[in-house]
């Protein structure tokens, strides 16, 4: 607490008197609840309805709204709702985040927010982290709101379309981030309407939201389809990968000496920087690969992709653990999330690196795939009209959520008062010293009869415990999140009396543990934390597992000086201290200053991984309006819509566009380059070759530009006219559309991908890489839709009338002119068009037509067309003149 929020208390006290009188009444419509019968109780939903439709609102229901899902849930599920879980659910009703200790009941607190929105008919979604969760919770929250007739779905992952739209049309759905992420990208790679599964995003309730919308707001959601391209370099990149040097690690391993400026010197083939996950080639290095390819210069753009492959192998090598960043699994790489210890099937790392590790782990390399459709949690919740989430954990990472997500943290008090007991971190020199003192301290605890749980960061560690404790002979159960519901029963006993059970942080998360009458005589379930987390909010949810709803409880974290954490920050000025008051080997210490300074240790990665995200967040953002620009379209064209004011806007967009670009506003019919707006329109509308008559020769551009329109419009009316039923045209449109535009936005994520990967890598010297990312993206935006346009235009102006034209067989009609040459997007004019009145490229000062262009537009004078290629010639003979070009002298 600061001395702002000692003085006048804190944010959540103060929102938490705003909420107070709203539980007041709701816990005083108890009596009045529970004199209804079960059929009175079940009738206050339609009435609920009627009232929404005579005007009142959700906040005007909100009180008997809540108390009905209360005296429900007593009849029902036999609990009924404490005063703070209806604080808990009025927070998650007002679109925040709820923060509630483990134990809380969070599961029954989101039934009344989820009643209250669901009146409105619009949908309401529950959000879980796994399947098990989310079919427990639908099953068991689900009695309550079936009682009350509403009706409750649940999405499990192999579920087919069909099932998951019934079960998002229901009136709550419970689903995990992953399906519904994923199903909102195939919804908008659909090419029918009926193929849709997702209604509107208007509400969802995100539970453990710290766990979706933070620990995985690194890794987007991606659809891929496989490209063509060899996968064979990965595996020699592997091989050269092994063969190389590691470099020394004390020349850049200090963040602070570079801070403080010191030189760096390189030694090995490569050096490896964990903490910035960086592997880089040093020059001796950089010279090894040149020898291996047997080419010149490792840096050339050919080169690029062995460069890349080079140091994606690197990566995979040195900086990607397996069973702590991925597992292998039946000859498959599965990634392991980083903060939850949990397995994410079907994620893949991008860029190449999956592939990178599969060469590595000598699985088979899975063929490149080309990312079809792409979005990060964040971008994916922020769409939801409103939203809510709940978790133990939220409150260190409150600004983000405000910032990013627009969400507040309230803190909700307990039940009852937590009195479990948090000891000291101790301290050990070495890793093997901590690990025999938490065998040691599990040994004793066990012995006394006290159950333990013994939370671990990596899959590793888990299988260093057990083996060190099956040495001991002491009987124990190891959880990686590898089976949630198996590990959610097995999680469920760890607070019986005697029981060992090791887990990942992710392993059986948001299952109750309930202590028995012996434990609890015995101090309750001790925690044992073998080594601390990057972020605190981890260290917090392992030690909340302790001491639910008042239960007895304690909690140690064992810490070493070799722990990932300390070595990356601070550990000299901990060896140091720990010399200074002369620690003896096995000792351990235990002191405030040395809590403090593993604290501030994680502050700080806590404050460079929100940097990341929130780095990765400004970044989507970019991709993600465009990306809402394109599902629009895509929407209005899947709903059927006539398309033909589109189709008709872009023609005479194309024609507007090709007139501009060939003749300037103060050129005269004579000097029109006809030649130019023929090449530039014809390909695209068959309008056969422009040409002046006599009685144009003092036309306008503006009227010749009216007049191209006119005629092209025309001749799209004429190819209407061909179509015995133009309900087929216009079907036609809607297809053509959809496709031009998939496969141009396909191309288009690749593009900025790309512009994004050069932007981080090239020094912008004073300018702001986001900002250049912003202009070039918006840019190529652009242009990607003036090609969406042409290639739309151009088949469809070259669309023929086939016999039976039936829904599939417009396909083939289509198909038939989308050849390469008309996909392709149009070569695009390279050196800028030099106009009359431009100054001469030879740097006279003169205007070009008086100067080097002279002899052409004389030529003209004469009444002679003349061709763009003079003009280039004379253009290029100009530039050549010009001093300022030669570099030669
Ligand atoms: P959390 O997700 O907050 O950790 P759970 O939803 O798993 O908590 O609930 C913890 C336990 O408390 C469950 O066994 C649940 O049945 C019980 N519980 C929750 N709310 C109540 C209540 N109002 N009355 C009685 N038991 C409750």
């Amino acid at each position: 607490m600061n001395f702002v929020e000692k003085l006048f208390g804190t944010h959540s006290d103060h929102e938490l008197k705003l909420i107070q009188p709203i539980v007041d009444r709701i816990l005083a419509l108890q009596p009045q609840m529970r004199a209804m019968s079960d059929e009175e109780l079940k009738a206050q939903t339609p009435k609920f309805k009627e009232r929404l439709a005579n005007g009142e609102t959700l906040d005007d229901l909100l009180p008997e709204a809540f108390a009905t899902v209360r005296e429900a849930a007593k009849r029902v599920l036999g609990m009924e709702h404490y005063p703070v879980q209806l604080i808990g659910g009025i927070v998650l009703h007002q679109g925040r985040i709820a923060e509630m200790k483990t134990g809380e009941g969070k599961t029954l607190v989101s039934t009344c927010p989820a009643y209250l929105n669901a009146l409105a008919g619009k949908g309401v979604y529950i959000v879980t982290v796994n399947d098990y969760l989310a079919k427990r919770d639908a099953e068991w929250m689900g009695e309550v709101h079936r009682f009350l007739g509403l009706t409750v779905g649940v999405v499990l992952n192999q579920m087919t379309p069909d099932e998951r739209r019934a079960a998002y049309n229901c009136d709550i759905t419970y689903v995990t981030n992953n399906e519904l992420g994923f199903d909102y990208l195939r919804d908008n790679m659909a090419i029918y309407k009926e193929q849709l599964v997702l209604r509107n995003l208007d509400y969802c309730i995100i539970d453990e939201v710290d766990s979706v919308l933070i620990d995985e707001a690194r890794t987007p959601l991606i659809i891929s389809g496989q490209s063509g391209k060899s996968t064979k370099l990965y595996e020699v990149c592997d091989v050269l990968a092994r063969q190389l040097v590691r470099g020394e690690e004390s020349a850049e391993f200090s963040k602070m000496a570079a801070i403080m400026g010191e030189e760096i010197t390189e030694t090995g083939d490569f050096i490896v920087n964990e903490k910035d996950k960086v592997a880089n080639l040093t020059e001796q290095g950089v010279h090894k690969v040149e020898q291996f390819f047997k080419i010149k210069n490792l840096a050339d753009p050919e080169n690029i992709e062995i460069e890349h492959n080079m140091n994606l192998a690197l990566r995979a090598n040195y900086l990607m653990f397996r069973d702590k960043d991925y597992v292998v699994k039946d000859n498959e790489v599965l990634i392991v999330d980083e903060f939850t210890g949990r397995i994410m099937p079907g994620r893949r790392y991008s860029d190449g690196l999956h592939q990178a590790i599969e060469a590595k782990e000598h699985v088979q390399v899975r063929r490149e795939s080309k990312t079809l459709a792409t979005i990060t949690f964040q971008n994916f919740f922020n769409k939801f009209a409103k939203k809510a989430g709940m978790t133990g954990t939220a409150q260190t990472e409150e600004k983000e959520f405000r910032n990013i997500y627009g969400m507040d943290v309230i803190v909700i008090p307990t039940n009852k008062p937590v009195i479990r007991v948090d000891h000291e971190d101790a301290v050990y020199k070495t890793k093997k010293e901590k690990f025999e003192a938490v065998v040691e301290d599990v040994v004793e605890t066990h012995e006394k009869g006290q159950p333990v749980l013994v939370g671990t960061i990596t899959i590793e560690t888990s299988e260093l415990i057990s083996n060190m404790l099956k040495k001991r002979g002491i009987p124990h159960k190891v959880l990686n999140a590898k089976y949630h519901e198996l590990e959610a029963e097995i999680v469920a006993d760890a607070g019986v009396h005697g029981a060992v059970t090791i887990a990942t942080n992710m392993a059986g998360r948001g299952t109750d543990i309930k202590l028995d009458e012996e434990s609890r005589k015995l101090g309750g379930l001790k925690i044992i934390g073998t080594e601390r987390h990057e972020s605190r909010r981890i260290d917090n949810q392992l030690r909340g597992r302790s001491g639910r709803q008042g239960d007895p409880g304690e909690s140690r974290f064992y810490i070493s000086l070799e722990d990932d954490l300390m070595r990356l920050f601070g550990s000299e000025r901990l060896m140091s201290m720990f010399n200074a008051m002369g620690v003896p080997e096995g000792e351990r210490i235990q002191h405030k200053m040395l809590s403090r300074a593993i604290e501030n240790a994680q502050k700080k990665i806590e404050e460079n991984n929100y940097g990341i995200r929130e780095n990765l967040f400004r970044y989507d953002e970019v991709m993600n309006d465009q990306r809402e620009a394109i599902y629009a379209i895509r929407r209005r064209v899947l709903n059927g819509e006539n398309m033909r004011d589109m189709v008709i806007r872009m023609i005479t967009e194309i024609v507007e566009n090709a007139v501009d670009m060939s003749i300037a506003d103060d050129q005269g019919p004579a000097e029109w380059d006809l030649a130019e707006l023929n090449s530039l329109v014809l390909p695209i509308i068959p309008l056969g070759a422009i040409q002046l008559t006599e009685d144009q020769q003092d036309m306008r551009k503006e009227e010749l530009k009216h007049l191209l329109k006119e005629k092209a419009v025309k001749l799209y009316e004429a190819k209407e006219a061909e179509f015995p039923q133009i309900e087929q045209l216009r079907e036609v449109e809607r297809v053509v559309l959809l496709r031009v535009i998939d496969a141009k936005w396909m191309d288009h994520i690749d593009d900025m991908d790309q512009l994004r990967q050069g932007i981080g890598l090239q020094a912008y010297g004073q300018r702001d890489p986001l900002v250049e990312y912003k202009m070039t993206g918006y840019q190529m935006f652009n242009d990607m839709l003036s090609s969406v346009r042409e290639d739309t235009v151009r088949v469809l102006m070259h669309v023929r009338v086939e016999q039976k034209v039936e829904r599939e067989q417009q396909a083939t009609i289509t198909g038939t002119n989308r050849d390469e040459s008309a996909m392709r997007a149009p070569v695009r004019r390279k050196v800028r068009k030099i106009y009359p009145n431009d100054p001469c490229p030879c740097g006279s000062g003169k205007k070009f037509k008086q100067c080097h262009g002279k002899m052409v537009y004389d030529l003209i004078a004469q009444g002679q067309q003349p061709t763009r290629e003079a003009l280039q010639k004379a253009a290029e003979a100009a530039a050549a003149q010009n001093p300022a070009n030669r570099q030669d002298a």
